[in-house]
């Protein structure tokens, strides 16, 4: 049968240097155009899911050993970063890892090395990413090292926009972030995500903010999925509430 999500992710277990079991069986879904939590609190599992997804585990020694992951109905835990990527799945790390010696604008143009489309179109979609971010325009010959956190993050999702995504792995954008500049940052996302229909999964320990942004939240403890619903059935939830929101 024809898978109906853009992202499903199927009881998937994830075990670390042979022996640390990290995710218990996960199972989620997204549909397109959506934006989508992934709560809990530090140590939950978050971070391994979207590198799950993303295929970023082999590196820390991690690896799905049961389920399976598809997007748009294809297997996509067989392939490789660059296959995902290439599919329009991007995913912007916790930490935001700009490269600190190159200017904003070099950041984002790092972001277009799998458009083939050509000079003229980077260009384009270099515009279309300071018209989201007016800041990184401002910005744009300044080293990244040397502006604020918040600009790092926009100047992360800003690169992962000049890839062209479908979907953005987004892991913790408000972390170390004053609150202004998260909401300016999760204002952002909504507008891509109805602008442009870029999905959204969307990691966060900030469970309050994430849920007045998002459409659906899951939220992971110790590995599993123990709640799911829409973002306003959760953020009226009382164990919610009383569980999570201390956590932010
Ligand atoms: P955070 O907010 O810190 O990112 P998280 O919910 O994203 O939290 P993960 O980073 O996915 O959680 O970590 C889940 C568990 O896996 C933690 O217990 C962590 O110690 C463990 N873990 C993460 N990376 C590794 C690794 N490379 N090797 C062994 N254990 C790891």
């Amino acid at each position: 049968a024809e898978n109906p999500y853009l992202l499903s992710v199927n009881n998937i277990e994830v075990i670390y240097n042979h022996v640390i079991l990290v995710l218990k069986g996960v199972s989620f879904d997204v549909h397109e155009g959506s934006i989508v939590a992934l709560l809990g609190a530090n140590g939950a599992g978050k971070t391994t899911t979207l590198k799950a997804i993303s295929n970023l585990l082999k590196a820390e020694r991690g690896e799905v050993t049961k389920g399976s992951i598809e997007f748009k109905g294809e297997r996509v835990d067989v392939m490789t970063p660059a296959q995902l990527v290439g599919r329009g799945v991007i995913q912007v790390m916790e930490g935001r890892h700009c490269f600190p010696h190159l200017t904003v604008e070099e950041n984002l143009l790092t972001g277009a090395y799998t458009n083939k489309a050509g000079r003229a179109a980077i260009a384009q979609d270099l515009d279309k990413v300071y018209a989201y971010f007016p800041r990184l325009k401002e910005r744009r010959k300044s080293l990244a090292g040397y502006t604020s956190g918040g600009e790092q993050q926009m100047t992360a999702i800003g690169r992962a926009l000049m890839a062209r995504p479908r979907m953005i792995l987004l892991d913790e954008p408000s972390m170390g972030l004053a609150p202004q500049i998260v909401e300016e940052i999760f204002g952002i996302v909504k507008d891509l995500n109805q602008r442009e229909r870029v999905s959204f999964l969307l990691a966060e320990q900030n469970t309050m903010v994430a849920l007045r942004y998002a459409h659906y939240g899951y939220i992971l403890e110790n590995g599993r999925v123990v709640m799911d619903g829409d973002a306003a059935a959760l953020a009226a939830n009382e164990d919610v509430k009383e569980f999570y929101l201390g956590l932010a």
